[in-house]
């Protein structure tokens, strides 16, 4: 096994994240589960209907709450 790849600065962790996909299969949309707001959403790009599936995604740290340090 080789493992000569460099070791970034900083590792983003990913995780599989629900997603939905376009079945379209001409057409590369898909959106995060947390961002659809139909339990059935269709492709914001042709209509299609929207495959629910997985992707392995950069975790996205929610810090904008954090920011508000005002004790
Ligand atoms: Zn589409």
């Amino acid at each position: 096994m080789y493992n000569s790849r460099k070791k970034p600065m900083e590792e983003i962790p990913e995780e599989m994240t629900a997603v939905w996909s376009c079945s379209n299969e001409n057409c590369n949309c898909w959106m995060r589960d947390n961002f659809a707001l139909d339990t059935q959403p269709d492709c914001p790009q042709c209509q299609s209907a929207m495959v629910k599936g997985e992707k392995k995604l950069a975790v996205v740290a929610n810090t904008s709450f954090n920011h508000n340090k005002s004790v």
